[in-house]
């Protein structure tokens, strides 16, 4: 419950229109696409970066953790306010601030809408690339902040790959900038890189400095079904020992295909128990050469059919698929725990059968689908909490899916990050000097544990003076 001395000075900073407390808005700034509710006890939606400097401010003063909130569809619980306090929603600052066509680079706000900008930009035949699944919804400011990927990374890499500057509110209130609009810049620590990724814990970003790339001439897109998992799985790494990256190279198994069937217009053959969509793009003239060559390389692998889209009609039909596919799995089990482990690529086909065995091991369902070509699996963990025993099942396969992925040479999570979801599992992972090493940059930008508290590293008490 935060005093009313502190809701009336939110209201000085940011206009009273702007702050509410009422309990229908805090339900709904409960929740993020991992299905947890956390009441915040208030929500802010400032206009400026001078506004954040000084929320900022005022939180530290009086002690209030602060959660940064772009569209709260992330999975692994960034956004929520897990010990209460005040959400910092950014939907007000959503302009596209400047558009360099000389540069190639561009200027935006935090609450620009990831598909918005790439609108704008693919309008002036510039291109920017990640593609999370959430792109209708989510916002720069959260890709950034969790370095969200999506399809077309295996080429283009993820968006650290393409954020070359920022503007920051840190912790305590200061306004920070990092990086610039050069393609290069080596003048002190790479605080751009440290941001990125930062789950919101280390500073708002209040501003953002995007590469872009010029709009690809074409792109074609292939669905290629096949008769088993396995043949889909080792169809990954052959596309890859061909020596073709693909901008987009995504998996879907049986039980996935299943879902979608339900909710899309999607015909798949009954033989069908796995299917890649592959999107190749450059110019016009190339690109049947590479897809002739990529239906070569996995035709030995057992193929049931290939579609090629004829248009790009057909194409954004089969996007309409793949991104249905979070919702139609959650359709069917709304109780699911989707984890994103990523191992080398060549090793997909080993994940897939180790989390076949951790499967039949307990008795669940574990659906799998993901960005196969960056060896980043969306493993879907398909229980009813409800049911008792069910929770405890599901987080002991959990734990053992991250352990394969480990022992694989992976890691836990691709793109989704740790929040307060994988906080508990980080040890599995990092040594305890690489934490400590975190925990110490965490404790000297933010020494009252202000921004974000509980989200990657577990919260532990600060010695305050
Ligand atoms: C259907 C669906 C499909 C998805 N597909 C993908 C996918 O393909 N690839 C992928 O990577 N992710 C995917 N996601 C996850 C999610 O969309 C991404 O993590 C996305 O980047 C979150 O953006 P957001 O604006 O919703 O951020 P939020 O969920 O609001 O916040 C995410 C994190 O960013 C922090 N944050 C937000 N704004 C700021 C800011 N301005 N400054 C500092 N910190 C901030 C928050 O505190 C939180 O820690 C998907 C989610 C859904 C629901």
């Amino acid at each position: 419950m935060l005093e009313p001395r502190v809701i009336r000075t939110l209201e000085e900073i940011v206009g009273a229109d702007n702050v509410t407390t009422h309990p229908t808005d805090m339900l709904c700034y409960s929740y993020d696409a991992t299905q947890q509710s956390f009441l915040p006890d208030a929500v802010v939606f400032p206009a400026d970066t001078a506004q954040i400097s000084l929320i900022m401010k005022l939180a530290n003063v009086e002690n209030v953790p602060v959660f940064p909130r772009g569209a709260g569809s992330g999975f692994s619980g960034g956004s929520l306010p897990i010990s209460g306090g005040i959400v910092l929603a950014t939907a007000r600052m959503d302009q596209i601030l400047e558009i360099d066509e000389e540069n190639l680079v561009a200027r935006v706000q935090p609450g620009v809408v990831t598909e918005q900008f790439q609108i704008a930009v693919e309008k002036l035949g510039l291109f920017y690339p990640p593609d999370p699944a959430s792109l209708k919804f989510s916002t720069l400011g959260g890709n950034a902040a969790e370095c969200a990927g999506g399809p077309r990374c295996v080429k283009y890499g993820v968006t650290k790959d393409y954020i070359i500057g920022l503007e920051v509110v840190t912790p305590q209130g200061d306004i920070i900038r990092t990086g610039g609009a050069t393609m290069k810049g080596v003048v002190g620590y790479d605080l751009t890189k440290l941001m990125v990724g930062s789950e919101g814990t280390l500073g708002i970003i209040t501003e953002l400095i995007i590469k872009l790339l010029p709009l690809p001439e074409a792109k074609k897109t292939m669905l290629i079904m096949f008769d088993s998992i396995d043949g889909a799985a080792q169809a990954v790494s052959a596309i890859i020992r061909g020596k073709i990256i693909p901008t987009t190279l995504e998996f879907m198994d049986a039980a996935t295909i299943e879902c979608v069937r339900k909710a899309t217009d999607l015909k798949v053959p009954a033989a069908a128990k796995a299917v890649l969509i592959v999107e190749v793009d450059g110019e016009a003239q190339m690109l049947d050469r590479q897809t002739s060559r990529i239906s070569e390389i996995v035709q030995p692998l057992g193929v049931v059919e290939t579609r090629i889209a004829a248009t790009p009609a057909e194409s954004e039909e089969l996007w309409k698929v793949r991104r249905s596919v979070s919702a139609s799995l959650r359709n069917v089990n709304p109780d699911k725990f989707n984890e994103d482990i990523c191992v080398p690529r060549s090793k997909v086909p080993d994940m897939i059968r180790r989390v076949d065995a951790i499967a039949q091991r307990y008795a669940i369902p574990i659906v799998n689908f993901g960005h196969a070509g960056d060896g980043n699996i969306h493993v879907n963990i398909m229980v009813d909490t409800k049911q008792e025993g069910q929770l405890e099942k599901a987080q002991a396969a959990i734990k053992e899916v991250f352990a394969a992925a480990l022992d694989f040479g992976g890691t836990m999570s691709g793109e989704h990050g740790v929040g307060n979801t994988k906080a508990a599992y980080i040890p599995m992972e990092l040594d305890p000097a690489a934490v400590a090493y975190m925990q110490t940059i965490k404790n000297a930008l933010d020494p009252k544990n202000i921004l974000n508290p509980g989200k990657i590293l577990l919260e532990q008490p600060v010695e305050l003076d």
